[in-house]
């Protein structure tokens, strides 16, 4: 880390985290997200300041949510006029209408909408749902996926390279009847899916994927490949469901199903969706959505349809509406993809990137996109590491695993100090 980068009162808070954790008082320790620990007090547009003085230019935007900015004048006005109006109802309200009305206007394919409070609970909505419509209990899930943190879904994110392709917990609490009814196949493989469909016939009750596979490694689906997999499910009986906590929004107004031009059954929606506000949803096809109309399944929670975050929401969603908006934010993306790549080219690293303009990441070591989890073990993350901690001295913030996120509020002015830092990190990473 450069000298000059000193983080003394961000230490200090760590130490006292640390203690608080060991005593059990508190657990505000979020390893892994800086090279160092560095504690935030403030952010604005795409700035994030910390404790001790730095102002980073930020493209983890919070692991995906702050995509028009932090203190952004719309969502600031719209927030503020509703905590006056009233914090929460736990009843119906305008603004719940508006918002289902205005996704249901943007999203293609999307005939209805539940609202809850994170991805997580939207997630387990979703597969609910799917099970209710169908009658049937087992759900596909595929490694290196990653769904929330609830047991039927922690399966075989981060599996090491000798493991098999299989059903594996994540963490310890996992009770194995958690999961027993989850089945693990390997992504972008429209056979393997197919055999896990006959392995299990007429048990399936939901497929369940990021349609481009941001967690790990932002690889794209191939070619036919998300087609396929509603055809797949069609065929026999099952819901298809997209995980587009950090697709939706972000790909396009219309997520991925507007970006691919595909549309599942049901598509999951957060992060992005009320920019930086905690809010999600499950939106899709009318019909899957029967049981709970007819009262014979449940969705609750008491925040569902919180009417800040539903005023967030509508705001970010009128931001996201402007013209020219995703185009900007793609272009802003690719010319960092274009930096990284031609910088390591010229520093003879191998290094691709993969996903698209507005949530990427760089493989150091790779020379082709990886095409699912598999592939991107093989990339150096040692040497990604570095280069994210050079990138920390030179004032960016990037997240640990190779990601970036970029928003709205990202402009030329970031990107003249973005790309010489970039240039200046990769000649620090060496060879
Ligand atoms: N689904 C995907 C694709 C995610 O990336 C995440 C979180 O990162 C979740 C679900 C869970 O969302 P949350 O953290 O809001 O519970």
């Amino acid at each position: 880390m450069n000298p000059t980068f000193r983080t003394d009162r961000s230490a200090a808070l760590y130490e006292r985290a640390c203690r608080s954790l060991a005593t059990g008082v508190s657990s505000g320790i979020r390893r892994n997200v800086t090279p160092i620990p560095l504690y935030f007090e403030r952010a604005d547009g795409p700035y994030f300041y910390d404790v001790d003085g730095h102002q980073l230019v930020d493209y983890t935007l919070a692991w995906g949510p702050l995509i028009v900015g932090s203190n952004h004048p719309v969502l600031n006005a719209r927030v503020a006029e509703q905590l006056r109006k009233g914090y929460t109802y736990g009843a119906q309200h305008e603004g719940e209408i508006e918002l289902a009305e205005r996704m249901v206007q943007v999203v293609p394919g999307v005939e209805q909408v539940i609202f809850a409070s994170s991805g997580t609970e939207a997630v387990q909505s979703a597969i609910r749902l799917a099970r209710a419509h169908t009658g049937r209990d087992k759900i596909i899930k595929f490694e290196g996926h990653y769904h929330g943190w609830m047991s039927n879904v922690l399966v075989s994110y981060r599996p090491k390279a000798d493991d098999p392709v299989a059903t594996l917990p994540v963490c310890a609490g996992q009770p194995a009847s958690e999961y027993a009814d989850t089945v693990v196949v390997q992504w972008n493989d429209l056979d393997a899916l197919a055999a896990a469909f006959d392995a299990h016939p007429g048990q399936i009750a939901g497929v369940l994927t990021e349609p481009m596979l941001a967690n790990s490694g932002s690889c794209m689906p191939q070619p036919g490949y998300l087609q396929g997999l509603i055809d797949l499910c069609r065929r026999h009986g099952a819901v298809s469901i997209f995980d587009e906590v950090i697709t939706g929004f972000r790909l396009a107004l219309g997520g991925a199903r507007e970006y691919f031009g595909v549309i599942p059954d049901l598509s999951v929606y957060g992060k992005a969706m009320a920019g930086g506000f905690t809010m999600s949803a499950v939106g899709g096809r009318r019909e899957v959505f029967e049981a709970l109309r007819a009262g014979r399944t449940l969705h609750a929670g008491t925040y569902n349809g919180h009417p800040v975050n539903v005023a967030a929401a509508l705001a970010t969603l009128e931001v996201l509406s402007e013209p020219g908006i995703y185009e900007r934010m793609h272009r802003h993306g690719q010319a960092i993809r274009d930096a990284l790549e031609r910088s390591a080219a010229r520093h003879g690293r191998p290094l691709v990137t993969t996903g698209v303009g507005t949530v990427f990441s760089a493989h150091f070591g790779l020379t082709a996109p990886p095409r699912n989890y598999r592939d991107t073990l093989k990339a150096d993350a040692a040497a990604y590491t570095r280069f994210r901690a050079a990138m920390l001295a030179r004032g960016v913030q990037l997240l640990p695993d190779g990601r970036w996120y970029i928003g709205a509020a990202h402009t030329d002015r970031e990107l003249e100090r973005v790309l010489p830092a970039i240039e200046q990190s990769m000649k620090e990473v060496g060879s």
